[in-house]
């Protein structure tokens, strides 16, 4: 019988956007995207087991990603947070920068 099984299998799941940027990988400002990495075992192709999970930072023209330091997510999951909210309901500028403003004094 042949068992075929691999490690190192890639799954992202989206949080929301993040500022723009200059990306350090293909030299251009861009928007980037916050989103949670998961390795997986995988038995025949099907996720059996995670073993290692990370939060990048990834550019959206060319999804080149920059790891993120546990000491930053919970600001940028925040920032995140909100610029979703905005796209989602459509603020105006003032909206995004008032509830952006509010943030930092949290
Ligand atoms: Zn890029």
């Amino acid at each position: 019988m042949i068992f075929f099984f691999s490690i190192g299998d890639r799954r992202h799941n989206d949080h929301g956007p993040l500022d723009e940027e200059l990306c350090p990988f293909c030299n251009e400002s861009h928007f980037r995207v916050l989103s949670l990495v998961r390795y997986w075992v995988t038995v025949f192709f099907i996720p059996i087991l995670p073993y290692r999970t990370i939060w990048v930072s990834r550019c959206t023209y060319c999804s080149g990603e920059t790891e993120i330091e546990e000491g930053e997510l919970p600001h940028l999951k925040s920032r995140s947070d909100i610029l979703q909210k905005a796209v989602d309901e459509d603020w105006s500028e003032e909206q995004l920068e008032d509830a952006l403003n509010q943030s930092r004094h949290l």
